[in-house]
């Protein structure tokens, strides 16, 4: 097994490992994207993605990179971003703070000195920017190959279909996601 081929499996561990503690997490808690800032001999920072009091939505990726930063500090080039969905990137009103992608690429006003470009997801957002997208503007981005894990990331992201979007519960449309976890 090649040393990329082993990484891969550990991230997709890690992955495993996130869409766990976000069915295990408090039903108030749940959000239906969920991420962790893992930085190798540091630490994992686990966030999910949640609604603020201001009706915005504050993403998994921020809510990990800000979690990282209060456990333990600053990301380094080795961390990485591992997330069931791929980083966003449109404008959207709705969210707090800039893209993922911009945040990721060191383009975000909060946090100008920090740039993550190693990412691992378990789906890619067919609304947001192609595989071939990320890896121009310099992401080392993988997609995991484990299906259990690609199916339900893809049910995570079937919440933002219209018929779903704020229509069902979080908590219960995560817990049938993720019912296999
Ligand atoms: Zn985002």
């Amino acid at each position: 097994m090649s040393s990329f081929d082993m990484e891969l499996g550990y991230h997709d561990a890690i992955l495993r490992k996130t869409l766990v503690q976000l069915r295990e997490a408090e039903d108030s808690k749940k959000g239906v994207v969920a991420a962790c800032l893992f930085t190798p001999y540091v630490g994992k920072a686990y966030a999910f993605s949640d609604i603020r009091e201001d009706d915005r939505n504050n993403h998994a990726e921020r809510n990990a990179l800000d979690h990282h930063l209060a456990l333990f500090g600053q990301p380094t080039s080795h961390s990485v971003m591992i997330t069931s969905l791929s980083p966003c990137k449109k404008d959207d009103p709705k969210r707090y703070g800039v893209s993922c992608t911009d945040m990721l690429l060191g383009n975000d006003p909060m946090h100008p000195d920090i740039v993550i470009p190693n990412v691992h997801v378990g789906y890619i957002d067919p609304w947001q920017p192609t595989l071939e997208e990320y890896l121009s503007w310099g992401f080392k981005l993988t997609v995991t190959r484990d299906h259990d894990i690609a199916e339900a990331c893809r049910r995570l992201f079937d919440y933002f279909l219209p018929e779903n979007y704020r229509k069902v519960p979080i908590p219960d449309f995560v817990n049938e996601a993720l019912r296999d976890f």
